[in-house]
């Protein structure tokens, strides 16, 4: 303890960056006077605890996981193989160029492959994230308009009430005023809305197609038609791409700017919240404003990074997550031109099999075709029998099936968003219905067996809430006597 009281005294100035350069922080003393109790245990009895505790958890390895590739999408192992290959983990961002060419070079690679399947010009790898991509996308945006004059002008940013939740924050984070339109009945714009919306203060729109109830546009065109008349830039949400990949681009639906959720559509690991990535890709006419460095050829056909002429600077240091870029190139390049549309299908083709075995006894809320995912609304067995979406998905816990997203999108009541993804076998879909049959009928004779769902799980209905605003962080020692 003396050294934590040594190291922690109090006025203690402790430099960052250097001498002489700003800033520096001041440490106060710490609380702590005595060594924490630490509880004694040996390897052994730690290894069993932490072995026990990973059992009760339900992963994408351990049974059908419907959130889809929004979360959990098949993760191949020979990803992690290619990404851990030393000529990969054993460079320096900062080394020279002509030592790293083979970086350099599957950078470029992945940039010009993202670009085929996109139709978009150039990327930037160094957002974490979609959220992330979705503020440098914006940030590209704002330097467009400024770059035209017009960045005073144009403050606003149209989003659809069936967006995410992370479309309306980018824009107010990048300082734009948000315009909400609702959707028309079937789910898609309402081109009316948009029409009124849309004006000489329209800086772009920010939409993902397919929606996030699960439906493609079919007025895409005239969508992005209406906003560009209007001198503004589309944004595409790229999210929900696996849907589409390989068979329309968004490039071709009048987008200019995109993100791509490397962690949802291009199969690399959310793992705990990261690390992810959210490359931006933009047509020719953004790239000047590019963050970051791209690698390109020199006259000798050296790889080289470059920096854009008017770039707005760095979302992040270097190249992102590299790594995870990596995973991602090894899986296009795995599927390659035929796997990568053949993905897409196989994933609109279970979401549709699911729907169908279904729809006869829960309501769908945008009955058709669906794309990737389909969103059941609940409301009916609700008012009918007390039964609520999250008694259903506890119920799904009961028999092995993690629950699919609830209560997305806000404009669905008793929200279930299932998105089954490519990967599941039939085998594997036709028990998720009939699991979901059977619950639907439980919850006409039984409801309450339902509110007291999950039966055979070790945590039933954590109070997530309270969990959220009042966490419990503090290790305690059981009480000894
Ligand atoms: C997941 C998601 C995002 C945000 O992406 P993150 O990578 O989680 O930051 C944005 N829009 C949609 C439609 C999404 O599903």
């Amino acid at each position: 303890m003396k050294l934590i009281q040594e190291k922690g005294a109090p006025g203690r100035k402790l430099s960052l960056i250097g001498p002489g350069q700003v800033p520096s922080v001041t440490l106060r003393a710490p609380l702590r006077t005595q060594p924490p109790a630490l509880p004694q245990v040996s390897e052994t009895e730690i290894s069993r605890h932490y072995s026990a505790l990973a059992r009760r958890c339900h992963g994408v390895n351990d049974g059908f996981y419907p959130l889809g590739s929004c979360t959990m999408k098949y993760n191949p192992a020979v990803n992690e193989e290619a990404a851990s290959l030393e000529g990969f983990t054993g460079v320096h961002p900062l080394q020279p160029a002509e030592t790293v060419q083979g970086s350099l070079h599957a950078l470029a690679e992945m940039e010009q492959l993202l670009g085929a399947i996109t139709g978009m010009d150039a990327f930037t790898f160094q957002p974490a994230a979609g959220a992330h991509g979705e503020f440098t996308g914006l940030l590209l945006i704002k330097a467009y308009h400024h770059s035209r004059g017009e960045g005073n002008q144009r403050t606003k940013i149209i989003v659809p009430d069936s967006a995410h939740g992370t479309n309306p924050a980018s824009a107010s984070m990048a300082g734009y005023t948000v315009i909400n339109i609702p959707s028309a009945p079937d789910g898609c714009v309402d081109l009316d809305a948009l029409r009124q919306a849309a004006g000489p203060d329209t800086a772009g729109l920010m939409l993902t197609n397919p929606n996030t109830v699960g439906l493609f546009d079919r007025n895409i065109l005239e969508i992005t038609r209406i906003v560009h008349e209007a001198g503004g830039l589309n944004y595409y949400d790229g999210a929900n791409l696996n849907a589409v990949m390989g068979i329309v681009r968004p490039g071709d639906m009048g987008f200019d700017v995109i993100h791509l959720n490397l962690h949802k559509t291009f199969s690399t690991p959310h793992g705990g919240g990261g690390p992810g990535a959210g490359p931006v890709g933009c047509k020719s006419f953004l790239a000047p404003f590019l963050p970051g460095m791209r690698a390109v050829q020199d006259a000798n056909g050296t790889w080289q990074p470059q920096r854009a002429e008017q770039s707005i600077g760095s979302v992040r240091a270097f190249w992102g997550n590299f790594l995870v870029v990596l995973k991602a190139l090894c899986y296009i390049r795995m599927l390659g031109r035929q796997g990568i549309p053949e993905a897409a299908r196989n994933a609109v083709l279970n979401a549709n099999y699911m729907r169908v075995g279904l729809q006869d006894l829960y309501q769908v809320a945008y009955p058709g075709t669906c794309m990737h995912e389909f969103v059941l609304s609940l409301e009916p067995l609700k008012e009918h029998c007390g039964v609520t979406a999250m008694d259903i998905a506890k119920g799904l816990l009961d028999h092995g099936i993690h629950p699919p997203t609830m209560y997305f999108p806000l404009i669905v009541h008793e929200a279930l968003m299932i998105e089954p993804t490519e990967t599941e076998t039939k085998e594997t879909l036709d028990e998720a219905i009939a699991v979901l049959r059977a619950l639907y009928e439980t919850a006409q004779k039984d409801p309450d067996y339902l509110h007291h769902a999950p039966h055979h799980c070790p945590i039933k209905r954590p109070d997530e809430v309270t969990a959220a605003r009042h966490p419990v962080l503090r290790w305690s020692a059981p009480v000894q006597d």
